[in-house]
Formats: structure tokens, sequence, C-alpha cells
């Protein structure tokens, strides 16, 4: 615990369960007021802001789907209007399926790419020039090891995830020299309500197939989202940390 984000204003979209979840509490652990979007599940979303405020936050929930231009307009609007404009912000929200190539359609490509890849153009965007006003900004993209190995049975979902690699180097280095940081988190398999469609036996194999013998917690993935946002990785941009138990290892 610190005081580290103490004064700023921090929105995490998909803030009412998994990863999202842990991550608001993190950063309302070192001190932001928090503001948790969700798309449908409220009592989820509410919760979240529970946690934040038993860790000393302000905590502000949002309704809104991240893929709809005007509902982020409004989301945005919200949050600047109740809690101020936003320092830190961690596009998390994303949806999975897992589908065969042959299952895959068009509706689920351009579904998976508008909720995890557009939603993060479009939040980065409503955000930015607010940041770059401002000289400050720290950005955050939940992308995944999808992006950087095959996964046949989740084609969209890798795509889109590699999409968000390459969006978090091209914006970094866009605006590198207006304190603004934009970085990335890839992680392995964690325990979320995003894999309850997987089949044991497909989790299994994944298990044998990562070096630490085990799936992660979104605790541990929030640590390295307010690594991130924090000045500890002050000489940081443009990169995309893998967390993956070893499943993954860069050169
Ligand atoms: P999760 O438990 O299923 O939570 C997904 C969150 O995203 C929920 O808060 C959901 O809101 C929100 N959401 C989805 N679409 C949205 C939209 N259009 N607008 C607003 N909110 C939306 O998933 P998770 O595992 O925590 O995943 C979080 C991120 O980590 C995702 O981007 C995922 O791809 C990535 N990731 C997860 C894993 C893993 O193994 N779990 C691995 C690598 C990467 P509601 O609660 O309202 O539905």
């Amino acid at each position: 615990m610190s005081a580290e984000f103490k004064g700023r204003t921090a929105l995490v979209t998909g803030g009412s369960r998994g990863i999202g979840r842990a991550v608001c509490v993190a950063l309302a652990q070192d001190g932001a007021n928090v503001a948790i979007n969700y798309r449908s599940n409220e009592a989820a979303a509410n919760e979240t802001a529970r946690l934040v405020e038993e860790a000393g936050g302000q905590a502000l929930v949002v309704q809104a789907d991240v893929s709809q231009p005007n509902e982020v307009d409004e989301l945005v609007a919200d949050v600047e209007r109740i809690l101020g404009p936003v320092d830190l912000l961690v596009n998390n929200a994303g949806v999975f399926d897992y589908v065969s190539h042959a299952e895959t359609t068009l509706e689920i490509w351009q579904r998976t790419l508008d909720n995890n890849l557009t939603s993060a153009y479009l939040v980065t965007w409503a955000v930015k020039d607010s940041m770059l006003e401002r000289d400050f900004g720290r950005i955050v993209n939940m992308s995944s090891i999808s992006a950087l190995r095959p996964r046949p049975n989740s084609i969209a979902y890798a795509a889109s995830k590699a999409g968000l690699i390459g969006l978090t180097k091209s914006l970094a280095e866009a605006v590198a020299d207006k304190n603004l940081r934009v970085n990335g988190i890839a992680p392995g398999l964690i325990e979320t309500d995003i894999i309850a469609d997987v089949d044991q036996a497909a989790l299994d194999t994944i298990i044998q197939a990562t070096p630490m013998k085990r799936i992660g917690t979104p605790e541990e993935i929030a640590e390295l989202a307010t690594f991130l946002l924090s000045e500890r990785s002050r000489f940081m941009t443009g990169q995309t940390l893998v967390a993956s138990g070893g499943r993954v290892m860069l050169p």
C-alpha cells in the first residue's frame, strides 16, 4: 500500500469482475479514486465499489458498453464531472469465445474486435486530449498471450489482442514526449469467469504446458497494472509485459 495515486482519477473498463475488479482494488489501495465501468453486471460492479471504498478510495460505478462511441462519450463525461479528468486508464473490458475456425462467423469476428480492440481506441481517444493538455497520462491495455502464440480455438480473440499490442506501441511512440505512457499486459490463463466455457480437459492441457503448473490470479495481474501506471515504471512505454507462469517466454 502506498499513496502513489493519491489525487489521481482512474478509469477501469470492465471493472465489475475478474482482473478489472482486482485492478480497481489495487488502485484504491494506492490512493486513487476509481471509476468502475461495467456493461451489464450491476451487482458485481457495486461489489467492486464496496471493495474500493473498503480500501480507502472513492468509487464511481458507471454503466456503458465501451464498444459503442456514444456510450463511451457519456462514460467519460460522467467520470470527468464527478471524479475529475482521467489520469490513469486501464482498457481491460473484453470478451472471449472458445470456437473452432469452422464456427468463427463474421458476427463473432466483429463482436470480438469491437469489444476488445475498438473499445480501447474509443476510450483512449476520449481521454487522450485532456491527458495531452495536462501533460500527464498513464494507459494500460489488457492484451493476452493469445496475441503471441497460436490460438486455433479463439482466432478472432487472438487477432483482437494482437491489435492491442500494435495500438500500445504506436500510440506510445506518438505521445512519448508529452508525459503520456502507454503499456500493456499479456496474461496467460487467469482464474476468472471468462474461462468458464473452456472445458476442463483444455484447461488441464494448458496447465500442464505451463512451466509453473498453475493458473494465475487476478491480483497477480493487478500488481503489474499498478506497476505500469506508477512512477516505478517511469522509463517504460510501448511495452507489453507477459505474465503466464512461463507459458510464453520472450527473447
Ligand atoms: P471477466 O471476468 O469475464 O470480466 C470481463 C469484464 O469485461 C466484465 O467486467 C464485463 O462487464 C466487462 N465487459 C465486457 N465487455 C464489455 C463492454 N463492451 N463494455 C463494458 N464492459 C465490458 O474477464 P477477465 O478474465 O477478468 O478479463 C479481463 C481482461 O483480461 C479481458 O480483456 C481479457 O481478454 C483479458 N485476459 C483474460 C485472461 C484470463 O485467462 N482470464 C487471460 C488473458 C487476458 P460485466 O460484468 O458487466 O459483464
